[in-house]
C-alpha cells in the first residue's frame, strides 16, 4: 500500500479507496473529512486517473490551494497542477468564460462584486424614483440573490403570483421591475454577479445538451467538501454534471450547516441517498483535532438539536483543559480579558500569535477586541471585513483595469470617469446613462460617439469625454503586449491616480499609496507565480479573474504571525490551537433575529458547534454583562449555549471585575503578581441560569468577594524572579533544556533574559513567565 495511506485510520481508508460510484461521508467536525478528500484525489491519480478528469469543489479557494499543495507533495506538482479545484464560483467562472458566447456574454465578462451590485441597485432605485428607505438596496440585493439561487429568473418571477404578492406585502411592489432592470443592466455591462456564476452555469447546462455532455465527460470524478452548505443552484450543477458517470463523492456534516440564511439547503445532504442509486455511506467517528473536553462539550451541545443525523464523535486525544468561561462587565473588559490571556498563554507556552483565533457572531464585535489587542501590541488580522481588493484606492485602480478589458463595465466606468477629477460632473454622467439606456448602448459607446447622440453637453465637456475615451483606448493597446504589472504601473502613473493619492499627505493618503504599492507588488508576484504554477503569462484578464473571486482568507499566505479575528461563518473548516468565542449573550448569540423558530435557533446552535470545534487545545467562552450596541449600552444575559454545555467540561473563571478589585491582585493581572500562580476558583459557580444575572451587581464591589478561595499558590518560580538572575547563570527550562544567560534587559515585570539553550538556540524570555530554574 502507498505510504501516504498509512496516515489514515481504517474508517478513513474505506472512502479513500472507494473511487467509483456515488458516495457520501457524513461525519462530525475534525474527523478528517477534508483529509479523506485530499488523499482520495492523490490515490485516484496514483491509480492512473487523469487529473483533468477530476473536479474538486471546496468552500474557499484557500482550502483548494492547501489541498492542491498537499496532493502535490504526494503525486508531484506538475500532475497536481492539472486538477480542477476551487470554489464553485471560481471553477464555473472559468467554464463560463470559455462558453460565454452561447449565453450572449463576452468571454471577458466582468465579475461584479457585492459592492458593484449594491451600487448598481442603488442607482436603479434612484433612477426609478423609489423611496430608498423602503427599497433598501442591501435588502433588495439579498432578495435578488435569493431568487437567483433558487433559479427564479425574471421571467419566472413575473409568472409567480406568490412571489409578487410576497414582495407587495413587504411594501416593495416594484421588486420585480428592479430585478428586471438589474439583470438587463448587468447583461449590457457584460457583467455577472456572484450568483450569476451559478445561475448561468445552470442555464448553460440545461439549454445546451452538448455542453453538458462535454463537461460530464470531462469531469468523470467529482468531489465536494462542506456539502451541507451547498445551495439549490450548486446542488443542481453537481447533480447535472455527475449524472452520466455517477462518480460523485461528497463529504459534510449536517451539524455544521450554517448558511441557510444565504440559501444553503441542509436537505442536500439529508437527501443525497435518494438522489443517486446505490449510494455508499461512510461515517468517521474519531476526531483528531480537539481535546476530549472540547469534543465532549461540543457533543453535549449539538445533542440539543432535534433535526440531525445521529453521529458519534470521540477522540483519543488528551483530556485537555476545561473550557474557560469568563464573564466581563462590559465589552471593553471582555476585549481586555481576551488580550491579556492571549498575552499570558503565549508567553507561558512559547506560542505564536497565529495559534490564537477570536471568533464572533457579527463583524461589529471586532472593535472592542481590536482595541484591547492594540493596547497590548498584539498583532492581529481581521478576516472577512472589507477585502483588500475592495478598498477604495484599490478598486479605483482595478476599475481602470476592468474598463480596459471590458469597456461596457458600467460600474467601473462610473467610478473612474471623474476620478481623478477631470471636470466631468454628475449631471453629465446622468445624461450619459439616460442616453445609453435609450439607445440600448453602453455608456462607453455613447461617449465614443458623443457627437452623433442626443446627449447635450458643451464643447469643453465633449472634449473631456473624448480624452477619457482616448486614454482608455491607449491602455487597451498597451494591454496587448504588457503583463498586468507593467500595465497597472503605467495606468496608475498616467491616469493621475498616484498624483491624486500622493497629494493629500495625510496618514490616510500615505496608507492609500502603500496599498497601491502593495497591489503592484502583488501583481508582480502574480506574474511570476502564474508562469510557474499555471504555465500562463500573467495577463490582465487572468489577474482580474483571480481578484474578482478572492476573499481575504485567500490573501493569507499562511506565513504571518498574527491573532486571527473572524466571524464564525468564516471559520468553517479551519482549526486553531486556542479559540475564543466572544459575545456569548442572548440576542447576540443566539442572534435576536434567529430566535423566532426552532429551525433558526437550531442553526444558531450549529453555528456555536462549528465555533467550538475549531479549537484544538483550549476554548474560551466569554460574555459581557453590558455591551454597546447601536450606540447604546445594553444589559445582556449570558447565552443559553453556555448553559447548554454539560457543566463538567466547563471552568468558570473568576469574573474580571472581581479579580481586579481583589486586594490580593490589586495591581491587576499585569502587576507584579503573576496571575497563574494564584488562581481563584469560586466556591460556588457564578450562576449562569437565564435571567439570574439581572440581579447580579453591575457595579464594581470594592470588597473581596466572599465566594473566592485560593486554590493554588505558586509553582516555585517566584524566587527566580526576585533573585536577580545574572549573566553567566546556567538555567534550566522545561522545553529548551539548560542554557546560559547571555544578557538581561528591561525592568520590573518586563525583565527579559537572552539565553543560549542547548535545544533551540538563543531565545529571549520574559522572566516572569519563563519557567526557569537556576542549576
Ligand atoms: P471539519 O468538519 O471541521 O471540516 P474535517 O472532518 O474536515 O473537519 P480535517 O480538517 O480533515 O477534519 O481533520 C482535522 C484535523 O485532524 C486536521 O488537522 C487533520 O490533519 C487531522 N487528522 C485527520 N485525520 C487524521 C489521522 N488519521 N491521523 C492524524 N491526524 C489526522
Ligand atoms: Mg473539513
Amino acid at each position: 500500500m502507498e505510504k501516504y495511506l498509512s496516515q489514515l485510520n481504517e474508517a478513513q481508508l474505506e472512502p479513500t479507496l472507494q473511487i467509483e460510484g456515488p458516495m457520501i461521508v457524513i461525519a462530525g467536525a475534525g474527523s478528517g473529512k477534508t483529509r479523506v478528500l485530499t488523499y482520495r484525489i492523490a490515490y485516484m491519480m496514483s491509480k492512473g486517473i487523469d487529473p483533468f478528469n477530476i473536479l474538486s469543489l471546496t468552500f474557499t479557494n484557500k482550502a483548494a490551494r492547501e489541498m492542491k499543495e498537499r496532493i502535490a507533495t504526494i503525486v508531484g506538482a506538475s500532475e497536481a497542477k492539472n486538477l480542477w479545484m476551487g470554489t464553485f464560483h471560481s471553477v464555473f467562472a472559468r467554464i463560463l468564460r470559455s462558453e460565454a458566447d452561447k449565453l450572449g456574454y463576452p468571454s471577458n465578462f466582468t465579475i461584479y462584486d457585492t459592492q458593484d451590485s449594491d451600487r448598481l441597485i442603488a442607482s436603479i432605485i434612484k433612477e426609478m424614483n423609489l423611496d430608498k428607505d423602503i427599497y433598501k438596496y442591501k435588502q433588495v440585493r439579498s432578495r435578488i440573490s435569493s431568487y437567483k439561487n433558487s433559479l427564479i429568473t425574471v421571467r419566472a418571477y413575473f409568472q409567480n403570483p406568490e412571489l409578487i404578492e410576497a414582495d407587495t406585502m413587504a411594501r416593495r411592489p416594484r421588486m420585480g421591475d428592479i430585478y428586471k432592470e438589474y439583470v438587463e443592466r448587468c447583461f449590457k455591462a457584460g457583467a455577472m454577479d456572484f450568483d450569476d456564476l451559478l445561475l448561468k452555469t445552470n442555464e448553460l447546462l440545461t439549454r445546451f445538451p452538448e455542453v453538458l455532455a462535454k463537461y460530464q465527460n470531462r469531469f468523470k470524478y467529482i468531489l465536494v467538501d462542506e456539502y451541507q452548505d451547498t445551495n439549490h443552484s450548486q446542488y443542481l450543477i453537481v447533480r447535472a454534471l455527475s449524472d452520466k458517470f455517477q462518480n460523485i463523492c461528497v463529504v459534510g456534516d449536517d451539524a455544521q450547516s450554517i448558511y441557510a440564511f444565504r440559501g444553503a439547503n441542509i436537505n442536500n445532504i439529508l437527501n443525497f441517498q435518494k438522489d443517486y442509486d446505490d449510494v455508499k455511506v461512510f461515517r468517521l467517528e474519531q476526531n483528531y483535532r480537539s481535546t476530549k473536553n472540547i469534543v465532549n462539550a461540543a457533543n453535549s451541545i449539538i445533542d440539543k438539536n432535534q433535526t440531525k443525523l445521529d453521529k458519534i464523535v470521540w477522540t483519543a486525544n488528551d483530556e485537555g483543559e476545561k473550557i474557560k468561561v469568563n464573564r466581563s462587565l462590559t465589552d471593553g473588559d471582555e476585549g481586555r480579558y481576551v488580550a491579556s490571556t492571549i498575552f499570558e498563554t503565549k508567553m507561558q507556552n512559547q506560542l505564536m500569535h497565529s495559534d490564537f483565533a477570536v471568533l464572533y457572531r457579527t463583524n461589529a464585535q471586532s472593535r472592542a477586541i481590536e482595541d484591547a489587542l492594540r493596547k497590548r501590541d498584539i498583532p492581529y488580522r481581521i478576516y472577512g471585513g472589507l477585502s483588500f481588493y475592495q478598498r477604495k484606492e484599490i478598486k479605483d485602480v482595478l476599475s481602470y483595469l476592468r474598463l480596459i478589458i471590458n469597456p461596457a463595465d458600467e460600474e467601473a466606468l462610473k467610478r473612474i470617469i471623474n476620478f481623478p477629477p477631470r471636470g466631468i460632473g454628475q449631471t453629465t454622467v446622468d445624461k450619459l446613462i439616460v442616453s445609453a439606456n435609450g439607445y440600448n448602448k453602453t455608456i462607453f459607446e455613447v461617449m465614443k460617439n458623443i457627437e452623433k447622440t442626443d446627449v447635450k453637453v458643451n464643447r469643453g465637456t465633449q472634449t473631456k469625454l473624448q480624452d477619457f475615451v482616448t486614454l482608455i483606448e491607449s491602455y487597451q493597446v498597451l494591454n496587448q503586449t504588457a503583463d498586468v504589472f507593467e500595465l497597472a504601473e503605467h495606468v496608475t502613473r498616467t491616469s493621475g491616480l498616484i498624483k491624486e493619492f500622493n497629494k493629500d499627505g495625510t496618514p490616510e493618503g500615505v496608507t492609500r499609496m502603500e496599498n497601491i504599492e502593495e497591489l503592484l507588488n502583488g501583481m508582480k508576484d502574480f506574474v511570476e507565480g502564474q508562469k510557474e504554477i499555471a504555465d500562463t503569462t500573467g495577463s490582465l484578464a487572468e489577474f482580474l479573474e483571480d481578484v474578482a473571486l478572492a476573499t481575504d482568507l485567500d490573501a493569507d499566505k499562511g506565513d504571518s504571525n498574527h491573532v486571527a479575528l473572524m466571524t464564525i461563518h468564516l471559520a468553517k473548516g479551519l482549526e486553531f490551537p486556542y479559540v475564543y468565542i466572544v459575545g456569548l449573550e442572548e440576542d447576540l448569540f443566539p442572534s435576536a433575529m434567529s430566535m423566532n423558530t426552532r429551525s433558526e435557533l437550531e442553526e444558531e446552535r450549529r453555528l456555536f458547534y462549528v465555533a467550538l470545534t475549531r479549537a484544538e487545545k483550549q476554548a474560551y467562552l466569554t460574555y459581557a454583562l453590558s455591551r454597546y450596541r447601536w450606540g447604546k449600552l445594553i444589559d445582556s444575559e449570558p447565552s443559553r449555549f453556555i448553559e447548554e454545555i454539560d457543566e463538567q467540561y466547563l471552568d468558570i473563571v473568576t469574573p474580571t471585575e472581581e479579580r481586579r478589585f481583589n486586594p490580593m491582585l490589586s495591581a491587576d493581572i499585569f502587576g507584579d503578581v503573576e496571575p497563574n500562580k494564584i488562581r481563584y476558583k469560586p466556591a460556588k459557580q457564578p450562576t449562569l441560569k437565564k435571567g439570574a444575572t439581572k440581579k447580579e451587581p453591575t457595579k464594581f464591589q470594592a470588597t473581596t468577594p466572599k465566594n473566592l478561595k485560593p486554590v493554588a499558590k505558586t509553582n516555585g518560580n517566584t524566587n527566580l524572579f526576585d533573585s536577580k538572575l545574572v549573566v553567566g547563570n546556567v538555567v534550566k527550562h522545561i522545553r529548551f533544556g539548560t542554557g546560559e544567560v547571555l544578557k538581561i534587559e528591561g525592568k520590573g515585570a518586563d525583565i527579559k533574559a537572552e539565553i543560549d539553550f542547548q535545544h533551540g538556540g538563543v531565545k529571549k524570555l520574559l522572566l516572569r513567565f519563563a519557567k526557569l530554574e537556576v542549576v
